[in-house]
């Protein structure tokens, strides 16, 4: 039992390898072939579905949770940070043309004494 155990977490760390560097790779190709960008960024999905391991935060982030487009601020999405109700950033993704709205903490001004 212990052995499956550790195999497990290991297939999860090589997973979670392989998402790093294909987010590198991903983020280096974009301006040359966005094509390819795309597709790793899809391996990055399928490897996240079939060893049921979380997408790290910092490229899920770069990823439309609609359509599955690796979003490049400036080039592919809006970025805009809203504080009307609570504070989040919302990205509006220009292949799908939706919206997605992460909630950010505001760091309170410290008191002065
Ligand atoms: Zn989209």
């Amino acid at each position: 039992m212990a052995r499956r155990k550790s195999e497990r977490a290991l297939i999860r760390d090589i997973a979670r390898q392989r998402m790093e560097i294909l987010y590198e790779m991903a983020s280096k190709l974009f301006e040359e072939l966005p094509e390819l960008a795309q597709r790793y960024i899809d391996l990055i999905r399928k490897i996240s579905m079939k060893c049921r391991v979380r997408i790290p935060r910092h490229i899920k982030r770069r990823i439309c949770k609609h359509c599955g487009t690796f979003l490049v601020p400036g080039v592919n999405c809006r970025v805009r940070l809203r504080t009307n109700r609570y504070p989040h950033i919302t990205i509006t993704c220009f292949n799908c043309k939706r919206q997605i709205r992460y909630p950010y903490k505001v760091n309170r001004v410290k008191k002065r004494s």
